[in-house]
């Protein structure tokens, strides 16, 4: 069949930051790109709280930081904690010395529809044709390669767009990934559900941890609790996929329920009425949001965000794995356009860095969850190293072919589940340490663990702060690429 004419270089599917991240980046090397978003934003979306390479990183590399200090989000210095062996809360804060205090070190906590919206006027204003209100229905192919998409716009009437390379930032909803590395791999491990929803107020954390996310474990999972505005806190409560029937019949019933069972957020919640602006008046439900794809591209066409993975929420990484998903799809992209470098050399480059960041998260988070104990409890007992079954363990290995992990020690040779174990033990050494702590030194750095799952993190801060990396960047792997020194490409390292 005759192939579709090429009216772009990019399309894009879905205007949350994964998309916005991806064509804007695009944008910036002159490209011409076309997102599709289905809805007209300010749109709602949960995932509220950022880390700093986000804001930092992605967001000063995009042209957005300025505007994003503006927006008057509320500051968020790292994260408390009611969770572990210990009754006591602990936190962790984004600066490596707690009286060091850099100027990256902090993120924010942002009302998405907000947050959102500032990342896609963005991208509108670096030249992407951004059309809301439109919806992609399918994509074009041929044997070769993806070669565009049908969409249809407002008045329902079916288009079709031809483009060298689609990326797919549709979110967990996804319709077209299985066009690239077919189903998805769920998570048992991770397999919850949440239930949300908004308070007009609430208590907060003593300055200047005023901003900090507080997670609570509880007998039957854990809640968070995130200050937004002064007069809005978002409590969500994650718990076992079991309670699913329970919890779709009456949501608003189960939130309250559940929030009368954790005495720190009840008692922060003290007398405060529930939010009755939209819309932040609903209490909603979400599941089955741990998977990630055996592929993440195809010739045409590559996966970023909650379309291609996503791990957990309990720390914060869905909206940097989106954006710095995006980030590493438009590298590769724009080196391909420019056309120095082979089409599968630098989408390998991609996947790669994709898995190592999305394996080094879920690494971290196994840990995370085996901190807490509590032995009368279904949830906790089945979140603990040991629950990780065979099935997933081969999968993640498969995953991350042994990228996961840089360090030796906790690499080793032996089998993915010694070395979760390793993992976790390393993190929870450090959590003990916590209480003996000077204000000089964070001990959570000491663990290799901790310190690995920011590492990339801190390298998106640094580049966004000076403009670059400040050592010379080693690839991540033989063989491999390094980002430009705009950050919107790959090239070859230095000899
Ligand atoms: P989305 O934000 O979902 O955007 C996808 C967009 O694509 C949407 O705007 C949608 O309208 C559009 N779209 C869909 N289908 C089509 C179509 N066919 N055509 C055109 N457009 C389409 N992350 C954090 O960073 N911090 C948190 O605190 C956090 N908490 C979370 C709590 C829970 C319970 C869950 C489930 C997730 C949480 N996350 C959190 C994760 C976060 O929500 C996601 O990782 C993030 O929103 C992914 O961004 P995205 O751009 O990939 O997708």
């Amino acid at each position: 069949s005759a192939k579709p004419p090429q009216d772009f270089d990019v399309i894009v599917v879905g205007g949350g930051p994964a998309g916005a991240t991806v064509s804007a980046a695009v944008a910036l090397h002159g490209h011409r790109v076309l997102l599709v978003e289905k809805e007209t934003f300010p749109r709602y979306q949960i995932g509220e709280s950022l880390l700093p390479s986000t804001v930092h990183g992605v967001c000063r590399i995009l042209g957005v930081e300025d505007e994003m200090a503006r927006a008057g989000f509320k500051p968020k210095r790292g994260g408390t904690f009611r969770w572990g062996r210990n009754r006591d809360p602990w936190q962790f804060s984004f600066a490596l010395s707690p009286r060091l205090a850099d100027p990256t070190s902090f993120a924010y906590q942002v009302e998405r529809s907000r947050f959102d919206a500032i990342l896609l006027d963005n991208a509108r204003r670096v030249g992407v044709d951004v059309r809301e209100g439109c919806r992609v229905t399918g994509v074009l192919a041929d044997e070769e390669r993806i070669r565009g998409v049908r969409w249809s716009g407002p008045d329902g009437e079916v288009r079709e767009a031809g483009a060298r390379y689609v990326v797919d930032a549709s979110g967990n909803g996804s319709r077209i990934h299985p066009h690239v590395g077919g189903k998805r791999i769920y998570s048992d491990f991770f397999r919850n559900i949440a239930v949300f929803g908004y308070f007009a107020g609430g208590a907060r954390l003593p300055a200047p941890n005023d901003g900090n996310i507080f997670c609570a474990a509880f007998d039957e999972g854990w809640l968070w609790y995130i200050p937004l505005r002064d007069d809005l806190t978002s409590v969500g409560a994650v718990v076992a996929r079991e309670n699913a029937e329970a919890v779709q019949r009456d949501p608003a019933a189960a939130w309250r329920r559940m929030i009368d069972a954790c005495p720190e957020v009840r008692g922060f919640l003290d007398g405060i009425p529930q939010a009755n602006e939209a819309p932040y008046d609903q209490v909603r439900v979400r599941k089955d949001w741990s998977y990630w794809k055996s592929q993440l591209w195809r010739p045409g066409m590559a996966l970023v965000g909650d379309a291609a993975c996503f791990v957990d929420p309990v720390l914060s990484s869905g909206v940097h794995l989106a954006t710095y998903g995006g980030l590493l799809a438009a590298r590769s992209i724009n080196g391909c356009l420019a056309g120095n470098v082979d089409e599968a050399r630098l989408f390998a480059e991609f996947e790669a860095r994709y898995r190592h960041e999305y394996g080094l998260f879920h690494e971290f988070l196994v840990s995370f969850y085996d901190l807490h104990q509590d032995e009368r409890s279904y949830f906790w007992k089945a979140r603990k190293v040991t629950n990780v079954g065979t099935t997933e363990l081969e999968a993640f290995v498969e995953l991350v072919g042994g990228l996961a992990s840089g360090d030796a020690s906790l690499t080793g040779a032996g089998p993915a589940g010694e070395r979760l174990t390793a993992a976790a033990d390393d993190f929870e050494r450090a959590v003990r340490r916590l209480p003996d702590a000077d204000d000089l030194r964070n001990p959570l750095y000491e663990s290799e663990t901790f310190r690995q799952v920011f590492q990339e993190g801190a390298a998106l801060q640094e580049r966004g702060l000076f403009g670059g990396p400040l050592e010379t960047e080693a690839p991540l792997r033989p063989g491999g690429l390094v980002a430009s020194e705009d950050g919107l490409t790959w090239v070859e390292p230095e000899a």
